[in-house]
């Protein structure tokens, strides 16, 4: 990466804190996220975990969820631009890694969001890693089909089913594996269908819940290609009772109101992160072809592999700038962002960063294919986020229907 910088406009207080996280990123999550990526998804979600050692570190850090700049005189445009810088340097040393790190203790801040303090104290005191729960497993896309009729279709049954009782809920059913941080979360955002829903799953309830009441177990963590330091796995209930106070919303008015704009929120994040998991390939490509030498000279000198790396550097400054201008925008305008901006980060620059990543690999010729060399894992970790927090194509669709 050159040493010039587009940001004109940090503060000293915000430039240390970017500082603090391009640190721990290189040297913590980086070597830690390589790590774990070699081990199996059973020792990654372990107790004697080299996770657990990061999520320790990064708790005497400090910084993370835009709540944790609460304290400071930034104003609410500085703290997203700052929310972003922090993003995308954690995700430039390991992504898995810095979305773990996202989902600890992201139920007390969800819990503040939504004007409930008394939940906000509850989960502050847990001091655990939470998690979201949407996927079933025979419901993946369908949770996010918005605009499909099938969304509101009463004959399509969740896997997760909701049931009053008196004032609180009975859950039944189960979670898809792929919850991220399902087998290690203490607490999270479940969204439950009504078992007797009339609208399809556009009627049910979200619960800001512990994961420790009687009727809850977990599976086996997941295997998968990439984003291995990142936890994934099952939840299941059997005639879980979940008391009132537990209760976000509810109700087919509500309910998908909520979820949309959650999705939405996570989305623009997600353009964010991948924007630094893009850099990080970038980075190793043009270290790599400074020193690798063929023809009688550094390949950079080349004129294919020259063009060919400042197309990379090209897609990631132009991802970068329509990332932050979204985020900036949801953070400064009541009530965020309309779907479609948020969709466009998300699928715009996670499709970059699978680009530039491959690009890498072809900098690198033979090597990029081995496990010798980053370039790999970070294909393969930017090949997952096409599918995560919502599959590209389905996301674009339900982002042209609002247009
Ligand atoms: C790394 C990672 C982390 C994740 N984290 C979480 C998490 O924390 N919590 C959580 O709840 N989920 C999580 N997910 C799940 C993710 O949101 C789903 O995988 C995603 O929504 C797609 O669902 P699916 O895998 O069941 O695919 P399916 O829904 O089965 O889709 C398969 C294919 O069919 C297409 N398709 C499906 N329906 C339609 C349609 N109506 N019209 C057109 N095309 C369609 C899709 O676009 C896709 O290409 C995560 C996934 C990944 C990969």
């Amino acid at each position: 990466m050159s040493d010039f910088d587009l940001d004109t406009d940090l503060t000293d207080e915000m430039l240390a804190i970017r500082d603090r996280c391009r640190q721990f990123a290189r040297e913590v999550l980086r070597p830690v996220g390589a790590r774990l990526d070699r081990m199996s998804a059973e020792e990654v979600a372990a107790r004697d975990s080299p996770l657990r050692d990061v999520l320790r570190q990064y708790r005497g850090l400090g910084f993370g969820g835009a709540a944790q700049f609460a304290d400071s005189d930034l104003t609410v445009r500085q703290k997203a631009l700052l929310h972003g810088l922090v993003l995308e340097e954690l995700a430039w040393g390991d992504v898995g890694l810095m979305i773990t790190c996202g989902l600890y203790n992201i139920t007390p801040v969800v819990a503040q969001s939504f004007g409930r303090p008394d939940l906000a104290e509850f989960f502050g005191a847990r001091d655990e890693i939470g998690c979201l729960a949407v996927t079933e497993p025979n419901h993946g896309s369908d949770h996010i089909g918005f605009t499909e009729p099938a969304y509101r279709d009463a004959r399509i049954k969740p896997s997760l089913r909701a049931r009053r009782s008196g004032e609180d809920y009975i859950l039944n059913g189960q979670k898809a594996a792929w919850v991220s941080c399902g087998t290690i979360a203490g607490s999270g955002i479940i969204l439950a269908v009504f078992e007797d829903s009339k609208a399809g799953l556009s009627d049910g309830v979200v619960l800001l819940m512990p994961l420790d009441l009687p009727g809850i177990t977990r599976g086996k963590p997941l295997e998968k290609l990439g984003q291995r330091s990142l936890n994934q796995g099952e939840i299941f209930f059997d005639e879980v009772l979940v008391p009132r106070r537990f209760v976000i919303a509810e109700g087919p008015e509500a309910y998908p109101f909520i979820w949309e704009n959650y999705l939405g929120n996570a989305n623009v994040h997600m353009g964010q992160q991948f924007v630094g998991v893009a850099r990080a390939a970038y980075d190793h490509a043009l270290e790599y072809a400074k020193q690798r030498v063929q023809g009688g000279r550094p390949i950079v000198e080349h004129q294919a592999v020259k063009m060919r790396l400042f197309n990379m550097f090209q897609k990631v400054e132009v991802a970068r700038s329509h990332a932050r201008r979204v985020a900036i925008a949801a953070a400064v305008r009541p009530g965020g962002v309309p779907f479609q901006y948020a969709t466009s980060s998300k699928v715009f620059c996670t499709q970059m960063a699978f680009e530039v990543a491959s690009e890498a690999i072809q900098v690198l010729g033979g090597n990029g294919l081995t496990r010798e060399y980053p370039v790999e894992k970070i294909f393969r970790d930017a090949r997952a986020s096409l599918i995560e927090d919502g599959e590209n194509g389905m996301l674009s669709l339900m982002a042209a229907a609002r247009l």
